[in-house]
């Protein structure tokens, strides 16, 4: 929470989720531990100007009255105190992600997309060329 008389129109919409920044994946190891991330519940994936971060949704202990106050605005951490309420979640609207997976379905469907698709073209492609099947 920033200003308090915009945020006394909000739910403490910044409060209620942390976001940390990750490597960015490029095995499809790397890509199945984030898979594994969005098996958790309330995990998200994005990818914003080309950076990757995991989102947890998980509200501050400290928010109360109904997300409408910080128990311990005098004292909280730096890190509130930085965020600037004029990009702030309530002011921004929708966010303009590069990607954004919201569960580990969709890390799946992507991998399949990514690492198997030219695999399969590449099969179809040998499976069309004449000559190239075996003889029984
Ligand atoms: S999202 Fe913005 S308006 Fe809402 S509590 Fe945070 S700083 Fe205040
Ligand atoms: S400490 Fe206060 S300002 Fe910081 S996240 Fe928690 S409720 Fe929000």
């Amino acid at each position: 929470m920033a200003k308090k008389s915009q945020c006394d129109k909000c739910t403490g919409l910044c409060c209620r989720y942390f976001a940390l920044p990750i490597e960015t994946p490029e095995t499809r190891e790397d890509y199945d531990d984030i898979r594994w991330y969005l098996c958790h519940e309330d995990v998200t994936v994005f990818v914003e100007d080309g950076d990757w971060y995991v989102n947890i949704k998980n509200k501050c202990r400290h928010l109360t009255d109904g997300n409408h106050n910080c128990e311990i605005y005098e004292q909280r951490p730096h890190i509130c105190r930085k965020y600037k309420h004029a990009d702030c979640d309530f002011t921004e609207g929708e966010y303009d992600y590069e990607l954004h997976f919201t569960n580990d379905r969709e890390m799946a469907e992507y991998m399949r997309i990514k690492f198997d698709n030219n695999i399969s073209e590449k099969q179809s492609a040998r499976k069309s060329t004449p000559g190239k099947k075996k003889s029984r």
